[in-house]
């Protein structure tokens, strides 16, 4: 069965690859499925996130990755997957993924929604946690693959740590 993985990615994080590794295991096929949004505004536009997510799973080979938009189910149907695969951190997670399940299951019947639980060393991680770091020039390398550590630094353009303090005690 081939599963498609679909998010933002904006950036992929080292908690996404191990989801997309473990995955990879079990399923005959991944397609890492970049989900173009024009309501959010990206760090990394959809091109080059294709490229950073390429890069790190080049030592998997039944990886493979592409951008889609509209609805999830629609695009899983046209790449005949059984499977959407996503991945559960917290409660929170639980309560909107859950709801998403459940409505893919009203619109695709045979579509199933496969949750693998974060590995625990990655379940505080998130792309929006590597941007906030990411903007006060943090080092992220320990939160995301080598090569999206350095499109960060390229893109801030900052060398950590970088600290300023704003208020001064007498
Ligand atoms: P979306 O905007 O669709 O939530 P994300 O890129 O934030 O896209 O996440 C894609 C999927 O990866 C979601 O199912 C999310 O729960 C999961 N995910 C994100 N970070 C982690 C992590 N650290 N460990 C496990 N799963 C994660």
């Amino acid at each position: 069965m081939i599963a498609i993985y679909p998010g933002s990615f904006d950036p992929i994080t080292l908690g996404h690859l191990d989801i997309i590794e473990r995955g990879s295991r079990l399923f005959e096929g991944i397609i890492v499925a970049v989900l173009c949004n024009p309501q959010k505004s990206p760090l990394f536009p959809v091109p080059h996130r294709l490229v950073q997510i390429e890069a790190c799973t080049q030592h998997l080979p039944n990886v493979t990755v592409e951008s889609f938009s509209g609805l999830t189910v629609d695009y899983a149907r046209l790449r005949k997957a059984g499977a959407i695969l996503r991945g559960l951190r917290v409660l929170s997670d639980f309560e909107k993924e859950l709801q998403m399940a459940h409505t893919n299951t009203t619109l695709c019947k045979e579509l199933e929604t496969i949750f693998l639980a974060t590995s625990t060393e990655y379940s505080f991680l998130s792309s929006s946690v590597v941007k906030e770091i990411a903007q006060f020039g943090g080092v992220v390398d320990h939160l995301v693959p080598v090569n999206v550590a350095q499109d960060i630094y390229r893109c801030f353009n900052k060398t950590p740590p970088a600290v300023t303090l704003n208020t001064t005690i007498k």
